[in-house]
């Protein structure tokens, strides 16, 4: 299609670029401090379609995702209640949850993530960092950290242009007297017994023990720890991290010249901002979750979204028609069976789709499941795997709820609705041409059904789109509807014709 078929997907192009006999290790994470949107989602999707890729070149790679929740919390966020306050600076993984239903602050967010995860057919393998720097997991590179205290001080300088004081050090104790992760004095370090004393901002004066979680490496030198110690080859991540003299620079002077190792192979993603729904979402600064995603949006179909598009490109995604018509090209794509986006988006557990459009139709029609189920068995789709439909027609529900325009929303008249008896006998003739054409209808199916309008109209001398308008009259009391062929035939034959009499002949009844 246009050539596009010829251009070599960013993955595989992510996939040839980087050393070919070695093994690898992608690395994303994010921090459970609050709700995880969709943004953040690139991340994890940039790096299983790298991950993809590369398998698909048989190279040995395996996909990790370190959840940062040994990073304190920063501020008393808007969506929490003010007492949080005495939790700012503490791990979010100490914090207790907000709903009470989670294990910890972080679980809370964790939780709901991990499971988009896999239902977004990403399946890496989960780190957490309270757990490894308390298991001692990081012990050794701590203490390499701490002797290079006067080497990554001057990277940073010279490399970020910022100035540190004089006793900075590349850790935070975890203090024993207010429980925070503070920018304390290290007063001394013994690598032997993996100890250092400090002295906190509150004035506690203590010793921490870092092979126990006791503190924290400051998000600058724990980024390049970490490739050191997992040897990370190929890392997503923001462009905030990208500028120049930012975290990506000066992390590559520390994996070098303090940990020994090559920084990986950056893939670095542009923001994913909403359409339409700017002023509920911006202004009042409501982000989209993940969650809240998957409850529109098909898995599949959120990872074509990223994949389609090269990571250094923003994506404005629009939740309302725009949705409508990336299913209908993913659907497309799908179609062909073929090219690469497809076969990096496709999930083999995703039963096939009633198409989006048509389940828009379906529903507005059917307000229980028993008439869903005839509907769609009139319709001629596959209706055996109940419960993926169910959740089809959940996913268009909230869709209808939240994100579509009123163009598409209707409602069927349970009675004829009374614009009808108002009109002309030259309109009531047409309808009535149009009944007889869908009774004498061999088989009851929506091009049929559709395409009668096209010959019906001229025979009685009006246009088809004024007759498409009469019947959409009938059922809606409005002028227009979804595509009528298939509307009609959701609704069945039987109900149809009753309608159109009643409209026609309203003395008969
Ligand atoms: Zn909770
Ligand atoms: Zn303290």
């Amino acid at each position: 299609m246009g050539g596009a078929g010829e251009r070599i997907h960013w993955a595989d192009v992510v996939a040839a670029s980087v050393k070919q006999d070695t093994e690898h290790r992608i690395a994303t994470g994010i921090t459970p401090s609050g709700p995880i949107h969709i943004g953040n989602m690139r991340e994890v999707l940039t790096g299983d379609l790298v991950y993809k890729a590369m398998k698909d070149r048989g190279l040995a790679v395996e996909l990790l995702y370190i959840a940062d929740d040994f990073d304190p919390l920063r501020k008393v966020y808007p969506f929490l209640p003010e007492s949080y306050a005495a939790y700012v600076g503490k791990p979010v993984s100490d914090i207790p949850c907000p709903c009470g239903e989670h294990r910890s602050y972080a679980d809370h967010f964790l939780t709901p993530f991990l499971s988009a995860l896999s239902e977004l057919d990403i399946s890496p393998r989960v780190h957490l960092a309270s757990e490894l720097y308390r298991s001692g997991a990081y012990t050794k590179e701590i203490a390499t950290a701490l002797g290079h205290t006067a080497e990554i001080r001057h990277i940073l300088e010279q490399v970020s242009g910022r100035t540190l004081p004089p006793d900075w050090a590349p850790f935070y104790p975890l203090c024993s007297v207010c429980g925070k992760l503070s920018p304390a004095r290290i007063l001394e370090h013994d690598p032997a017994r993996h100890r250092v004393r400090y002295k906190c901002a509150c004035g506690n004066e203590g010793t921490a023990d870092y092979s126990r979680g006791e503190g924290k490496l400051v998000w600058r030198v724990d980024w390049p720890m970490r490739w050191a110690r997992f040897g990370v080859t190929v890392e997503p991540f923001g462009k905030d991290h990208a500028t120049s003299g930012g975290s990506y620079d000066t992390g590559k002077e520390i994996a070098r010249r303090v940990f020994r190792v090559e920084p990986p192979h950056p893939v670095i993603y542009e923001w994913i901002s909403l359409k339409g729904k700017g002023a509920m979402h911006s202004s009042k600064g409501v982000v989209v979750t993940i969650t809240e995603m998957l409850e529109i949006v098909p898995p599949d179909v959120l990872r074509y979204l990223i994949a389609r598009t090269r990571p250094e490109r923003t994506i404005d995604f629009d939740p309302g028609m725009g949705l409508i018509s990336l299913i209908d090209e993913y659907d497309r794509v799908s179609h062909e069976g073929a090219g690469r986006e497809y076969e990096l988006s496709r999930i083999a557990s995703v039963p096939t789709r009633i198409p989006f459009r048509h389940m828009v139709t379906v529903v507005q029609i059917a307000h229980d499941e028993q008439r869903l189920f005839q509907c769609l068995a009139r319709t001629s789709y596959d209706v055996t795997n109940t419960a993926n439909i169910l959740r089809q027609a959940e996913r268009v529900r909230v869709w209808l709820r939240k994100y579509a325009p009123d163009s598409v929303k209707f409602s069927v008249r349970e009675k004829i609705p009374i614009q009808v008896g108002e009109l002309g006998e030259e309109d009531l003739r047409a309808l009535s041409a149009y009944l007889e054409f869908l009774k004498a209808l061999p088989a009851w199916s929506a091009e049929a059904i559709h395409n009668g309008v096209y010959e019906v109209a001229p025979r009685c001398g009006t246009d088809a789109k004024h007759l498409f308008e009469l019947v959409y009259l009938a059922f809606l009391g409005q002028a227009r509807g979804p595509r009528l062929g298939w509307f009609l035939e959701a609704l069945g034959r039987e109900f149809v014709t009753g309608r159109l009499s009643e409209a026609v002949y309203p003395c008969v009844l």
